[in-house]
């Protein structure tokens, strides 16, 4: 089975193609992409081109779906067929996420003009949040915002259903690894065993925190869209909404100028004027640079914060994850983000920490009642596994 994933971006077309035996297991055929991309359409057309070109897909029969990691939908979400529902959903929310929603509205509709009769699949990176309790979703604004949509939804889905299900398996407990499998056919069936509860933290140029109790998510550090939570490499992370109208006032800014100051100007670039790399940030600090070395103990004091979040829903923890660039590739930001937390069962071996960057393991010490596990995440295959088991669910 062939499986397209296509990733669109305000400006960009990045694809990647996927072939599954009959066991599942996939292989990855082609990968590529385009930047400064002014016309979807064109570059769709182009990745189809390369495919073909390639050898790998000589018609539409070679193909038997592509799947899209669309963000958030008005009134949707889930593993669904990319339709006109989808586009119609996309749609409605294409101000809270304007950089995604309408390239990945754009392009459902040219991949089903080239591409009639192939099946595709919209994965929602909010789906892995559907079944979080409603304390957990609720803002406390007035009745007329939250029917408006004003809500928590979570973000990275994709990244943090693929932990829960890894982390299920490291532990060896297939009957949630199973579970995990099944969620987006078959909703959280009921839970054999004693609770598994895990804190899944993405790390990355984009950061968020889940908590997970048996596969599924209870809680999340992103809110309404992927702004809040953590400081991001450029956007704010969580902000007291009064500071938008106080600079507004104060500073005479108008609200599109905040809103491009609090997305572009932000976060870790913001706080360290260095970069929105960590790993400028880290050289700067080293170099002795405080405001670099202020922005790695903000971001560890935020990622903490959010993970005794969670250890306290989750009433424990029985593993404690680590993903995407920064918790895949940074050992002394790992070290940070555990540093000191004995009493709460988690303590790091500080070895196996410095030795991992970029491949899965386990750095937690042999005492440490918390597992700590650095799993590296794969998105794209994440989507292209839904893609599968949605269009076999269908068969079945
Ligand atoms: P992501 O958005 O998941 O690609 O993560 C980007 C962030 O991960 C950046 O802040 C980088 O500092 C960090 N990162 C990515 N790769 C590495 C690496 N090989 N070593 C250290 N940090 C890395």
């Amino acid at each position: 089975m062939n499986i397209l994933v296509a990733n669109l971006g305000s400006t960009s077309f990045k694809f990647r193609l996927f072939r599954f035996d009959g066991a599942g297991g996939a292989t990855m055929l082609a990968k590529g992409g385009y930047e400064r991309v002014a016309d979807h359409g064109k570059a769709i057309d182009d990745c189809l081109a390369e495919l073909k070109a390639a050898g790998h897909v000589h018609a539409a029969a070679d193909l038997h779906g592509v799947g899209f990691k669309t963000v958030l939908g008005k009134n949707l979400t889930g593993c669904v067929p990319a339709d006109d529902r989808v586009i119609a959903a996309l749609e409605g929310f294409k101000d809270i996420a304007p950089a995604h929603n309408p390239p990945y509205a754009a392009g459902i509709k040219r991949f089903s003009e080239k591409l009639p009769g192939v099946p595709l699949v919209a994965l929602f990176e909010t789906a892995f949040y559907q079944w979080m309790p409603e304390a957990a979703t609720r803002y406390a604004v007035p009745e007329a915002w939250h029917q408006a949509g004003v809500r928590r939804f979570g973000f990275h889905g994709a990244s943090h259903k693929f932990i829960a299900e890894r982390s299920a398996e490291l532990l060896g407990r297939t009957d949630i690894a199973d579970r995990v499998r099944g969620l987006y056919q078959s909703g959280p069936v009921p839970a054999k065993g004693p609770a598994l509860r895990v804190v899944s933290c993405h790390l990355g140029g984009s950061s968020s925190v889940t908590g997970i109790r048996d596969g599924v998510a209870i809680g999340t550090s992103m809110g309404l869209s992927p702004q809040s939570g953590l400081p991001q490499n450029n956007r704010v992370g969580d902000l007291d909404s009064a500071a938008v109208p106080f600079v507004m006032k104060t500073l005479g800014l108008p609200l599109a100028e905040v809103e491009r100051q609090m997305t572009k100007e932000s976060g870790l670039l913001g706080l360290s004027g260095v970069s929105n790399d960590l790993r400028d940030i880290n050289a700067a600090a080293a170099q002795g640079s405080a405001r670099a070395k202020l922005t790695l103990d903000v971001f560890a004091h935020s990622a903490r914060h959010w993970i005794g979040a969670f250890h306290l829903e989750l009433n424990g923890c029985d593993a404690l994850v680590f993903t995407a660039g920064i918790g895949e590739n940074n050992p002394d930001m790992r070290a940070a983000f555990c540093a000191g937390l004995d009493q709460l069962g988690i303590v790091i071996d500080p070895a196996k920490n410095a030795a991992l960057r970029g491949t899965e393991g386990e750095i937690s010490a042999a005492g440490s009642r918390v597992k700590i596990f650095v799993i590296p995440t794969n998105e794209e295959l994440v989507v292209a596994r839904e893609t599968v088991r949605f269009i076999q669910s269908q068969k079945n």
